[in-house]
């Protein structure tokens, strides 16, 4: 399955926020949206980082709550792994399972298309995964 199909299903909004907003106002988006990390970009297109509850927990425990007056672009991750539309799955779980991170922003040439998170790949492995056992559990039976 690609990331394609996966965007046909949940649709491809993207919560993004300026690089020049606060990490207090990260935090707001972020807890009133439920999600884990945001795509910064100045224009809601272009990817110029992403911040995510770690990078959040980190600036807290380095410089205490002042930290949420700070900028979202001194905290983000500025090298994103993107993906595109055509990506596998599979390639997507070793992505993110190499990288240590759980959210990967698809990208159509300079600009984002959606985002994927380690949530809606694994909804759909074990979609996927539930399909292969019907499959082998009839062909049994059938045998
Ligand atoms: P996450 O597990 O996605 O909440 O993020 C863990 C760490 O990886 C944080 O420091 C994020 O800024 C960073 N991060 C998240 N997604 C990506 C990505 N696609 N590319 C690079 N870094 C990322």
């Amino acid at each position: 399955m690609s990331v394609r199909h996966i965007l046909a299903e949940k649709g491809n909004d993207v919560v993004t926020i300026a690089p020049g907003a606060s990490l207090g106002e990260a935090s707001a988006l972020l807890a009133s949206r439920k999600i884990g990390a945001v795509v910064v970009s100045a224009d809601g297109e272009k990817v110029s980082g992403i911040l995510s509850e770690r990078d959040i927990i980190r600036a807290v425990s380095q410089e205490g709550g002042a930290a949420l007056e700070a900028k979202v672009s001194r905290y983000m991750t500025a090298n994103v792994v993107t993906c595109g539309r055509e990506s596998e799955i599979d390639h997507l779980m070793q992505m993110m399972t190499d990288g240590k991170f759980r959210h990967v922003p698809v990208v159509e040439g300079e600009s984002l298309v959606g985002i994927i998170s380690i949530g809606d790949v694994v909804k759909r492995r074990l979609a996927q995964v539930e399909a292969e056992r019907e499959a082998l559990k009839d062909y049994i039976a059938s045998a």
